[in-house]
């Protein structure tokens, strides 16, 4: 089982290096060849706007589309949640759309106002700590859509068929449910 990081801009070598942790292979996800090897991809944090560009420069878009319609499982952290969302404002930004969400980039505000908060969650071993970082709020949130950690009406992780998004960097903390959770979404 090998995971794909795409590796366009952000902090991709931490979910390398979280992975690693658990003793899972990653390899750096650049062009549209390395999707042949991957059985999951995962799109980090960093700036949407910049790995947007990046995506449509190196003809990516088709072909995570693809594999998420072959049945992948793709995992969004903070700029990748923005980036597979269906809706994205402040401002208005093309995304992927593959998960039924809305999302408001930087909605708490500068890099200042980057926060540590605790939430609940559904996955076994009590509340996450929840790193955000610029984060985007997830504003709405479709029939379909999964609640998987929340503090008060806050949402921070979402899962929808094979798709999940945290507005949250877990790959920042020594928590790795979240990863053991993507894990478990490949199908076998
Ligand atoms: N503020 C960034 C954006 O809108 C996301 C920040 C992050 O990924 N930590 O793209």
């Amino acid at each position: 089982m090998l995971i794909g990081i795409l590796s366009l801009q952000g902090d991709f070598y931490l979910h390398e290096k979280a992975f690693d942790e658990l003793d899972v292979s990653s390899i750096e996800v650049k062009t549209i060849h390395d999707f042949d090897k991957i059985s999951a991809l995962v799109i980090p944090g960093g700036e949407s706007t910049v790995i947007l560009k990046y995506i449509i420069e190196e003809r990516l878009e088709g072909k995570v589309i693809d594999f998420y319609k072959k049945g992948n499982p793709i995992w969004g952290t903070c700029a990748g949640a923005i980036l597979i969302a269906k809706t994205v404002s402040n401002p208005i930004q093309h995304s992927l759309g593959l998960i039924d969400i809305t999302v408001e980039r930087n909605a708490y505000g500068r890099q200042v106002d980057s926060f540590i908060t605790e939430a609940v969650t559904v996955l076994p071993g009590g509340k996450m700590e929840i790193v955000c970082i610029r984060a985007p709020k997830i504003q709405r949130v479709g029939k379909g859509v999964t609640v998987l950690a929340k503090s008060g009406e806050e949402v921070f992780l979402v899962r929808q068929g094979t798709i999940l998004a945290s507005t949250f960097h877990p790959e920042l903390t020594d928590d790795r449910r979240v990863q053991r959770y993507f894990l478990s979404m490949i199908k076998k």
